[in-house]
């Protein structure tokens, strides 16, 4: 168990995405240190069921249905918070993921998949699959920016974005995501040197691979085995293994708490397991 970080306590977070596998054990965690959480989730009941474990556990949360993508949900979040928890101290933005139209099926082109239609080649992705994974990851990073980090303004307030490994550098079949992950880090230097003076820090936890169930299908076999990907990426993980939610939880209480990284602004921090320091060789 995680020790007591004292500098957390009576603090409001938000988590959006925090229905989901990696925040809402994050929102838990938080919630055992004293902090009061609103999670906010676009399919309500996951909210709901991550407010209700915490509430049993003793601790203080409520769910929130929102949509990251739109103005007028995220503004309506915030007002509920802001009239049960006050202005938001620590916000986390979790809601992101990817989309089956901006995957290739294989990692690499070669021009005999021009003739086999159940192959997607690059040329096969659309917009529309570019699109949601950006909007999904960037815009639904930015609004929910936008609207909780007014009010901490001229107070101290942090900000956690989430990126992933294939920000650093782009992970195969996967264009759409790693390209918006990028945009993630850099957004998250540029919003940390813009808000400095402002006393608001932003930071971003970069995870390793984590199995969840949005990467379920690039990860494991119908049987349950691991994919030829897994056995790859454990080859290039040192520490052998894919992540657990917990791994998490010690780099996201370090950059929430004012008292432990009040001086860390606009970094990106790698929990891989080595990852990003291997080369393969
Ligand atoms: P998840 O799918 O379990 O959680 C995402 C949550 O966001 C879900 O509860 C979903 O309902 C919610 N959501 C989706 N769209 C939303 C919207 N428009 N508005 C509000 N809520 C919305 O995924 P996860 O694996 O826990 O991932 C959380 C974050 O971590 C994502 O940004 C993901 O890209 C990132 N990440 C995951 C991994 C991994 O290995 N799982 C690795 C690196 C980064």
């Amino acid at each position: 168990m995680l020790p007591k970080y004292e500098g957390l306590k009576g603090k409001a977070a938000v988590v959006t995405g925090g229905g989901g596998v990696l925040c809402s054990c994050m929102a838990k965690e938080l919630a055992r240190q004293g902090v009061k959480v609103a999670i906010l989730n676009r399919t309500f009941e996951k909210a709901v069921t991550v407010a209700e474990e915490i509430k049993q556990n003793g601790g203080e949360a409520f769910a929130v249905e929102c949509n990251v993508l739109d103005l007028e949900s995220v503004k309506k979040a915030e007002e509920m918070v802001y009239h049960t928890y006050g202005a938001c101290d620590i916000l986390i933005n979790g809601a992101g993921g990817n989309h089956p139209k901006g995957v290739t099926t294989k990692e690499t082109f070669d021009l005999s998949d021009l003739q086999n239609k159940e192959i997607t080649t690059f040329f096969d992705l659309t917009t529309e699959g570019f699109q949601f994974v950006f909007n999904l990851n960037i815009v639904g990073t930015l609004i929910p920016t936008q609207i909780f980090s007014r009010r901490m303004v001229g107070k101290k307030g942090t900000i956690i974005n989430i990126s992933s490994m294939s920000a650093p550098s782009p992970m195969t079949k996967v264009p759409a995501y790693s390209a918006a992950k990028a945009g993630i880090e850099n957004f998250t230097k540029w919003l940390s040197v813009h808000m400095a003076e402002a006393g608001i820090r932003v930071n971003a936890i970069a995870p390793g691979f984590f199995l969840t169930q949005q990467n379920e299908k690039l990860l494991k076999n119908e049987d349950g085995t691991n994919t030829e990907r897994t056995e790859k990426i454990l080859a290039h993980t040192p520490m052998r293994r894919l992540g657990n939610p917990e791994d998490l939880l010690g780099t996201l209480l370090w950059l929430a708490d004012d008292e432990t990284s009040g001086f860390v602004t606009g970094i990106s921090v790698p929990v891989d397991g080595g990852f990003m320091a291997y080369s393969g060789v």
